[in-house]
């Protein structure tokens, strides 16, 4: 594999509450090389949205991030917003959940192709622009697209407003993408069309792509590697074939057991005993220990670090003990 393009190490955000600050990321390492897809799965408020915004300086100035985040070798923690703001849009960008909060209800489609563009490149005249904008809008499969760059977002689909947004994240040749569940707000039969899209065009264009999803179906069809997230932590990462049939930690255990096995259906990650704690509220010791029925003295006390195991890495104590493929009952 190539050196990689993006470079996270121990990254932590804690944000500030009347009783102090509360981690709500705690020590995330990850890298994604170009043209890799890996996902990042977890339960909701298990914080990949928050390690995401770290990662591309979109968090608000009263949260603390610690760590290192390196892009092409560059660290990236610190530097001033003037700075960040180059790179944002240029070098990586980012797509939301919601397309229609992510465009400005009162610029055309186009126009805000046009101002993605010209920010980075202002030296690109506006007529010229408008061409690449009509170019983007057809490499996004948007028909009519000279029609449509004239529009204002409330006059198309969510699904296709999602693709004018794709058509704005990429409209900079970006090295990386990160996605923050793309298509959960997205009619079912439109999802699978913009994923294989985002996918095709990360592809073309040798593109990094980190994509958020709680949808297990879209990580085994488009990622190459898994990043389990669970209470502000990675607890297992490994290549997607692996995670899917020897997954090591109880978490992705469970969440792989709440998998349908021949249906095919979409499934979600909340079929676990339990509920996964705030971040104010995370245990001490391995976070996962009040779930998991193999816990003991050493989970409650001492948090488990990632170590490799199998081609991948896994933060449980007893990843080397556990049964490989005994899933069945454990989180019954
Ligand atoms: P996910 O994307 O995995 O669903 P998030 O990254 O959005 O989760 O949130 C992770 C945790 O951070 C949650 O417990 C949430 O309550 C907390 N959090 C998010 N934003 C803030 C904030 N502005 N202030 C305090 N806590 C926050
Ligand atoms: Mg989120």
């Amino acid at each position: 594999m190539e050196k990689p393009l993006l470079n996270v190490r121990d990254l932590r955000v804690a944000f500030p509450t009347p009783t102090g600050y509360v981690e709500a990321v705690r020590g995330v390492n990850f890298s994604l090389a170009r043209s890799e897809v890996m996902s990042l799965v977890g339960e909701s408020g298990s914080g990949k949205s928050i390690t995401m915004r770290a990662v591309m300086g979109l968090l608000p100035p009263t949260a603390l991030v610690t760590g290192s985040v390196k892009f092409d070798g560059r660290e990236l923690l610190g530097v001033p917003e003037s700075e960040m703001r180059r790179v944002r849009g240029a070098k990586m960008s980012m797509v939301f959940q919601d397309p229609l909060t992510a465009l400005n209800p009162v610029l055309t489609a186009g126009e805000q192709v046009v101002e993605a563009i010209r920010i980075h490149h202002p030296e690109v005249s506006s007529k010229t622009a408008r061409e690449m904008a009509i170019e983007l809008f057809r490499s996004v499969a948007i028909p009519y697209a000279e029609k449509r760059v004239d529009q204002y977002p409330h006059e198309f689909s969510g699904g296709m407003r999602q693709r004018v947004v794709i058509a704005i994240a990429i409209a900079n040749r970006p090295d990386v993408i990160i996605a923050d569940e793309p298509t959960t707000a997205l009619d079912v039969t439109v999802q699978a069309q913009v994923l294989e899209l985002l996918r095709d065009l990360c592809d073309k264009n040798r593109t990094g792509l980190v994509l958020i999803t709680h949808d297990l179906g879209v990580v085994a069809g488009m990622a190459e590697n898994v990043s389990v997230m669970y209470a502000g932590s990675i607890v297992e990462q490994a290549p997607v074939d692996e995670l899917f049939e020897g997954a090591r930690h109880p978490y992705t255990r469970g969440l792989l057991g709440a998998l349908p096995q021949i249906t095919g259906e979409i499934s979600r990650l909340n079929d676990i005993g339990g509920t996964p704690p705030t971040a104010a509220t995370i245990p001490v010791g391995c976070a996962f220990n009040p779930r998991c029925v193999f816990a003991d003295e050493l989970c409650r006390e001492v948090k488990p670090e990632l170590r490799s195991f199998n081609g991948g890495e896994v933060a449980c104590h007893y990843a080397h003990t556990l049964p490989a493929h005994e899933l069945q009952g454990e989180f019954a």
